[in-house]
């Protein structure tokens, strides 16, 4: 792991991505927040860190865009210096539906913000970290979900599918980059008290299915930020290809 502690968290603004910035920041991570399009959120998010005296910078980009996926990490490189962690967090879901009600437009939408996005930061981090470029190593993590393995039946399949396609390829991009200097790793929260879910035309989805969750409740996005946190420390040095699920046992 790099001696360098800067790190990127895309869609960092609000819940479980603005957990993570913060708990970053704690542990003396430079940090760059960045989010779509709430500039309030993020400027406010970035005068709480910056007031802890750690350095943040807030950066509005479409990681499903490659321009901008380009100018986010250049920013970074000038203005914090050399990268050591990416966490993947930014993730979009739509109007729960059966998938015979699902339009191509969403359906490529959510595969290009979910997927597409976590590739392209993948990639430019990569060549940033990997010690084949000249970089110093470092660790990526990438915000699944416990949707990949229920397939999300009548809500959001198109979600559930590009989850799944991030879980193979934090496997597949961990054993490729795992001599390089690079941990990859991956958690796949359950059922967590954001603003996600109203996303999807139900904002007390949380609170609805907590008695189906074995734990009778729902989580917190600092405790998933506390997994994500654990995957990037040293304290995980060993760990790469892996995945912990915050999910209360769901
Ligand atoms: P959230 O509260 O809806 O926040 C989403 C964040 O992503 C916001 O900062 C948003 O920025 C940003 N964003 C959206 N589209 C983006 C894009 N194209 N480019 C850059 N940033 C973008 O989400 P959350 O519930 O914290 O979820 C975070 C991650 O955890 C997601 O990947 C989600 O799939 C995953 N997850 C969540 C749950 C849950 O129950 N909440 C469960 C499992 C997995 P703006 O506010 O500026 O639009």
């Amino acid at each position: 792991m790099s001696r360098n502690k800067v790190a990127i968290i895309t869609g960092g603004s609000r819940g479980i991505g603005a957990e993570t910035a913060k708990l970053l920041a704690l542990n003396g991570y430079a940090v760059c927040v960045n989010y779509l399009q709430d500039d309030a959120a993020a400027q406010s998010l970035k005068r709480e860190i910056s007031d802890m005296d750690v350095k943040c910078i807030a950066v509005k980009a479409d990681v499903s865009r490659f321009s901008d996926v380009s100018r986010l990490f250049e920013t970074v490189d000038k203005e914090l210096g050399s990268l050591s962690v990416l966490v993947n967090n930014a993730g979009i879901l739509r109007q729960q539906c059966r998938l015979d009600e699902i339009s191509e437009d969403r359906f490529s939408e959510v595969l290009r913000v979910n997927v597409m996005g976590c590739f392209l930061c993948c990639k430019e981090a990569v060549k940033r970290m990997s010690t084949k470029y000249g970089g110093v190593g470092g660790a990526i993590v990438n915000v699944s979900s416990r949707a990949s393995v229920t397939g999300s039946p009548n809500e959001y399949v198109d979600y559930a599918a590009s989850k799944g396609a991030i879980d193979t390829l934090t496997r597949g991009l961990a054993l490729e980059v795992a001599a390089e200097g690079i941990r990859v790793n991956g958690v796949r929260p359950g059922l967590i008290y954001t603003e996600m879910h109203a996303s999807g035309g139900e904002s007390n989805r949380v609170k609805r299915l907590e008695n189906k969750i074995p734990m009778q409740r729902g989580g917190e996005p600092s405790e998933v930020a506390e997994a994500i946190y654990w995957l990037v420390s040293n304290k995980s040095a060993f760990v790469t290809g892996s995945f912990i699920e915050p999910s209360g046992g769901l």
